[in-house]
């Protein structure tokens, strides 16, 4: 595996590939990477000739008060997971590389889908995620690119981009990886301690049981809605950012159950903030 830390040099490595004909896959993180970000590696090697891993915790991206100088790193570790699984290129930029002097240009993806669930209480995030998404798509060219149902909003956010400025690839949506117990697999789980690991547990457990009150045939969102809350409020020192049901394709609220839907939370848990999700047909 080549680790590059240059857009020019990433390019030209890149070209050399599609060249010769080989189609190429991409897989964006801010590493620490865990079984989920490489299950979207490992989808991207099945599908495809070439592979380029990036890693860049992206401050556009986080606000102000949030966690861009403590989020975890571990590159070694990360370089060998992603060697193991044959990825042919990591692209690990300096800050200074993407964002030079002088940098002036923001993509931001307007409207309801960012003004909902973590785009309310993350004000600016989106921006950021598109902003980045975009200069990697223009940086790697990929065929295709894998991004995790764990942040199911921002799969909906860059599959509007890419449809809304005709940008030439795939996105290839993979399911939310677990941990054995149902928490949902997340860099950020490194701050929980032992405590508040098991604690974290209500997260999932209060989706899980969502799903089967609906699928015992309740239809209201609200009564949906108070019973995750009053499972997450079990842990006394749980702060509830939301907890939303929405059209899963459009993300706006609905007080029916019915369709593709989305369930969403986001619930600071001790000191991490943890977003879980569950989508169910109806
Ligand atoms: P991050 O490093 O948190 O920015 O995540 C990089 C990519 O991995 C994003 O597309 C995430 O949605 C995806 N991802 C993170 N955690 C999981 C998980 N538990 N299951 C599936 N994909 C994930």
């Amino acid at each position: 595996m080549k680790i590059i830390h240059s857009v020019e040099a990433l390019r030209q490595a890149v070209k050399t590939e599609k060249k010769v004909g080989k189609s190429v896959g991409f897989v964006p993180t801010m590493g620490f990477l865990h079984e989920g970000h490489m299950s979207l590696v490992k989808a991207a090697k099945k599908d495809n000739d070439f592979v380029v891993a990036s890693i860049f915790v992206n401050p556009t991206q986080f606000g102000e008060n949030e966690d861009l100088d403590a989020y975890p790193k571990d590159l070694e570790g990360d370089q060998n997971k992603l060697e193991q699984e044959g990825v042919d290129i990591l692209f690990y930029p300096t800050v200074e590389e993407m964002y030079p002097k002088g940098y002036s240009t923001y993509v931001s993806v307007e409207g309801d889908m960012t003004g909902v669930l973590c785009g309310s209480s993350r004000p600016g995030h989106f921006r950021g995620v598109a902003t980045i998404v975009t200069k990697l798509f223009n940086m790697v060219a990929p065929d295709r690119a894998y991004f995790g149902q764990k942040d199911a909003q921002q799969v909906s956010v860059i599959e509007r981009m890419v449809k809304d400025l005709n940008m030439d690839l795939e996105i290839i949506p993979c399911p939310i990886h677990r941990e054995a117990d149902g928490l949902a697999m997340s860099s950020r789980n490194t701050y929980l301690n032992e405590k508040e690991r098991k604690d974290a547990l209500v997260l999932s457990q209060s989706l899980f049981e969502a799903k089967e009150t609906i699928l015992s045939g309740e239809r209201r969102a609200n009564k949906i809605i108070e019973g995750i809350i009053d499972k997450i409020s079990t842990v006394d020192y749980a702060i509830i950012d939301y907890v939303e049901i929405v059209d899963a394709l459009t993300l706006h609220k609905i007080d029916e159950i019915k369709g593709d839907i989305l369930i969403a939370i986001a619930v600071k848990v001790g000191k991490p903030r943890l977003i879980d999700n569950l989508r169910l047909e109806v």
